[in-house]
């Protein structure tokens, strides 16, 4: 709350609100528009104003104002159709590795086929050897 600046007693309300345009100072852009409030000491009777708010204001040129607010409308689709190509990657990522994952399997279980095939003729082979060891030995006794 604001005090008053001879007597220190705060202030509640503004006796008058107004507005203040202030121009750029040097090297400076743009206009600042200040609501300063008045203020009478209820003690003093001193009056004194409190800058309320600030809003700066750059001055823009009316076409190059529009041509700002259509590069935005642009960036704004461009980013829409981003957006749409990151989900359609991401759900296409997706399906890749369920792919991958699947192929991943039947190669597995390809292998293993190519194993079992392998050991199904060793179990084959080595049971013609049991035989032929089997006819030897019962020729020998
Ligand atoms: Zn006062």
């Amino acid at each position: 709350m604001p005090a008053c600046p001879t007597c220190g007693t705060t202030a509640d309300t503004p006796t008058k609100v107004f507005t203040v345009i202030v121009e750029p100072k040097e090297g400076e852009r743009g206009l600042t528009q200040r609501k300063v409030g008045m203020y009478q000491c209820s003690k003093c009777n001193t009056k004194f104003p409190i800058i309320v708010s600030r809003q700066k204001y750059l001055v823009v040129a009316e076409d190059q104002l529009r041509k700002i607010q259509r590069d935005l409308k642009d960036l704004k689709s461009t980013n829409e159709e981003l957006e749409h190509k990151v989900d359609r990657l991401v759900k296409e990522q997706e399906e890749l590795q369920e792919t991958l994952r699947r192929k991943e399997t039947e190669s597995l279980v390809k292998q293993l086929e190519v194993k079992l095939n392998a050991l199904e003729g060793q179990v084959s082979y080595l049971r013609k050897e049991k035989g032929e060891l089997e006819e030897k030995v019962s020729k020998f006794r």
